[in-house]
């Protein structure tokens, strides 16, 4: 039995090509790509790598408690591995994100790609491009037009106004536009409210049907988080009043329960929990096995990290949806690139012609460069079970 010997926490920030302000922060405007690294080492020498976004110092404490419940342990034991994180949420820290880790050990000692090990057979997704900001109706169709000509043929945009009629006219305006070349979606990213930096608006359920009633007179392919993401009744007479899917799920941190308690209700018509946030790789493909049983649709959210695409990715494809769906595809010129996200890799995670090629090594199929963290990354805690090193001041 493999066990964990050792475990290190990085800080790392990626420079940005362009200011980004991602549309569901108020406010917000990033110029860097910051997270939390994750590096697990087995005895044998076998790592497992994971990430999540971070605003700051909020994990400079964390590595205690994963010294304490994981080092010693099997990270083969999925179980175990999520019993301890779910301790370690009862505690207030929160960290499904970890768990692909444990499942990227476990692949590379099966010497196959993680969607391999878990019975997956599509090699490569078809995409939908996914927006992060908020536009103007004349430069979401300039930008509709150029994604189209990479070869998307579905584009997912944001709505964030405090007027709906700015929204629906926003989106009826693009689906117009696109009309009979390309489908459009929209997210509202009402789930979860984030106010720290700016006001933002709060969608009534009478407000979200009235938008849902746009959207489908203007033939969106879906509309993603009208609503509050406890609002499950609401959720539930709002998917069943739409004439357009209503879809969601993706930061439902309680996991597996309460996202098969939600698709029994009806709450949505396409579930898509993120395996960083939603119970990680074991529980979110146990929502797409529910989905399959309910005759709903399933298809991952993967906007955090590079880690958080290529996981979710495996999901997908080993949900058996992979080829009835889309899978979602980050980009927001200029700033937001899959070639900035992902400097910490070897290589970036890029579209070919709106398609996904699965890789095709050991694990999760991406390499950390170890020069690129050495120039962006910043270790702040480091165990083993002979040693501890621990440097809180880790963003100076
Ligand atoms: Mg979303």
């Amino acid at each position: 039995m493999p066990v964990l010997d050792r475990v290190e926490l990085y800080h790392v920030a990626l420079p940005l090509p362009a200011p980004f302000a991602p549309s569901w922060i108020p406010g917000t405007i990033r110029t860097a790509h910051t997270i939390c690294l994750a590096r697990f080492v087995t005895e044998d020498g076998i790592d497992g790598w994971s990430a999540f976004p971070a605003a700051g110092r909020e994990r400079a404490g964390m590595g205690d408690l994963l010294a304490s419940l994981f080092l010693g342990q099997d990270p083969e034991d999925i179980d175990l591995m999520a019993e301890r994180l779910h301790i370690m949420a009862v505690g207030g820290n929160v960290n499904w994100w970890l768990e692909p880790a444990f499942w990227d050990i476990k692949a590379k000692r099966a010497g196959v790609p993680l969607f391999r090990l878990l019975g997956g057979t599509h090699d490569r997704l078809t995409l939908y491009a996914s927006g992060g900001e908020l536009k103007s109706v004349e430069a979401r169709c300039e930008e509709a037009e150029k994604r189209l000509a990479e070869g998307f043929g579905t584009m997912k945009v944001r709505v964030h106004d405090f007027d709906e009629a700015v929204d629906i006219a926003h989106v009826t305006g693009v689906a117009r536009h696109m009309e009979g070349r390309m489908k459009i979606a929209v997210d509202c990213n009402q789930a979860f409210r984030l106010t720290a930096n700016g006001p933002a608006p709060l969608w009534s359920l009478d407000r979200a049907k009235r938008f849902a009633d746009a959207a489908a007179d203007a033939g969106l392919a879906w509309v993603e988080e009208p609503l509050f993401g406890d609002w499950h009744e609401e959720m539930a007479e709002l998917t069943a009043h739409a004439r357009v899917p209503i879809a969601g799920g993706e930061l439902h941190i309680a996991g597996f329960r309460e996202l098969a308690r939600m698709a029994r209700m009806g709450c949505y018509s396409i579930f898509q929990p993120d395996a960083m946030w939603a119970g990680g790789v074991a529980q979110c493909l146990e929502v797409a096995d529910v989905c399959r049983t309910l005759g709903l649709r399933f298809t991952p959210h993967c906007w955090s990290t590079g880690f958080g695409f290529i996981v979710n990715a495996h999901v997908f494809a080993a949900s058996g949806f992979a080829g009835e769906e889309l899978y979602e595809y980050p980009i927001a010129e200029p700033g937001w690139l899959p070639e900035a996200r992902d400097a910490i890799f070897t290589a970036p995670m890029v579209h070919e012609n709106g398609t996904f090629a699965m890789p095709t090594g050991p694990g999760l199929g991406v390499t950390v460069d170890e020069a690129a963290l050495a120039r962006y990354g910043r270790r702040f805690f480091a165990a083993s079970r002979r040693e501890v090193s621990w440097t809180p001041s880790v963003l100076g």
